[in-house]
């Protein structure tokens, strides 16, 4: 029996050489592999953006709200669907977030779904294109600026993706987080991005990431710098090392064809699971829309079994799968905090109930997905399936 993970990292000797030179360079932590990192990332997003490398997403996210001048008393609308460090980050500042339901078939947030949240103490919106597929950001955009409010994505699944012809970190927003966590669409190990092309965020955020030195340690280390430097905010310990940045410049190279790769994936899966009685997820509008981070299904009621003993079953033959996410209404401390509960976010619970993330990475093996797809068949398909 072939064991199938919900992820494996894809990683080659192009990535372990470039660690390896940099570990022999006598220069491991922030330097100019970030540059370089930084410098690739931008241009492969073009749009006039610029980027700062961080050691997460959740860090880029913090350092989004920050330079936005997001502080107390302030509400920031993001969505129930999503991983805690979207709203945490809101918390870090002292601010609130505001939870809105996803749209049903999209799973995402929605210029519909936004508008009655806004108050007059709303700053921003932070919507998540989940799954990679792009939140509607023109519609977006129009809702913000009719109402004064910043947009900081949290692109942690959506590199790359584009919404219309703007690839998502171009598409509107004023600054975009994405993640190189160990599983996304391409990773440091650990790390993030902030873009923006905005010179005040972006300035604050530089000095921000590191301990708010009003310059980078770069400069200060570099042959003829200067050992001055001033203080200018109590800012944070954010910033990205060469090791990761090594690996990252490498990783970026490869996105295209990574995302290439899963979209092949994705269309095996929606071939061979179109007479199974579940829901495939959406598409974008343009084959290019979706970076196809994730592909999670959604059983109907004519399913045989659930999805908790679906899991179950898919565990016991040895495949990998994940929920992607339990809604943050349904956590302890967002609820009670928040006074939260059942019946809030009717989208949200009912997707919850019913989904589950098949695996789907890089190099996944034909004979992986095979199984995926033949145990599928064996536990959901009814009369007729062989
Ligand atoms: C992974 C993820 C993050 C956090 O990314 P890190 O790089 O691990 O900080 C934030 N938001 C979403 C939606 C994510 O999936």
């Amino acid at each position: 029996m072939t064991d199938v993970p919900f992820f494996r990292v894809a990683l080659d000797d192009e990535e372990i050489n470039a660690v390896l030179e940099v570990l022999r360079s006598g220069w491991l932590t922030t330097g100019k592999a970030c540059q370089g990192f930084e410098a690739d990332f931008a241009d492969f997003l073009g749009g006039g953006v610029e980027a700062v490398a961080v050691n997460s997403a959740t860090a880029a996210l913090h350092l989004g709200l920050e330079a936005m001048g997001i502080g107390p008393g302030d509400e920031v609308i993001c969505p129930t669907m999503t991983f805690t460090a979207t709203a945490e980050v809101i918390r870090y500042l002292g601010a609130d977030p505001v939870f809105v339901d996803c749209d049903a078939r999209t799973l995402n947030i929605s210029p519909e779904l936004v508008a009655p949240a806004i108050t007059d103490r709303t700053r921003a919106i932070m919507p998540v294109h989940f799954a990679g597929l792009p939140c509607d950001m023109a519609g977006l955009c129009d809702l913000a600026q009719t109402h004064g409010l910043k947009i900081l994505d949290d692109a942690a699944h959506a590199l790359p993706a584009k919404a219309g012809n703007h690839l998502i970190g171009t598409a509107g927003a004023n600054a975009t987080a994405f993640s190189f966590y160990a599983n996304k669409t391409m990773t440091t190990g650990e790390g993030g991005m902030l873009v923006s092309d905005d010179p005040a965020i972006l300035k604050r955020a530089r000095q921000m990431r590191l301990h708010g030195i009003d310059r980078d340690a770069f400069d200060r280390f570099k042959v003829g710098g200067s050992w001055r430097y001033d203080i200018v905010a109590p800012g944070y310990k954010y910033n990205m090392t060469d090791v990761a940045a090594a690996l990252g410049r490498h990783q970026l190279r490869k996105a295209a064809g990574f995302r290439a790769t899963r979209r092949a994936l994705v269309a095996r899966y929606d071939e061979e699971l179109k007479d199974l009685p579940l829901i495939r997820p959406a598409h974008g509008e343009t084959d290019e829309a979706h970076s196809w981070h994730l592909y999670i299904i959604r059983l109907t009621p004519e399913a045989p079994m659930d999805r908790d003993a679906l899991i179950a079953a898919l565990t016991q033959a040895g495949i990998g799968t994940s929920v992607h996410y339990t809604p943050l209404h349904k956590m302890t401390y967002w609820k009670e905090r928040y006074g939260l509960g059942e019946g809030d976010f009717p989208n949200a619970e009912a997707i919850f109930g019913t989904a589950l993330s098949l695996p789907l990475f890089m190099d996944m093996k034909q004979d992986e997905q095979d199984h995926v797809i033949s145990t599928l068949h064996r536990l959901l398909g009814g009369a007729g399936q062989a």
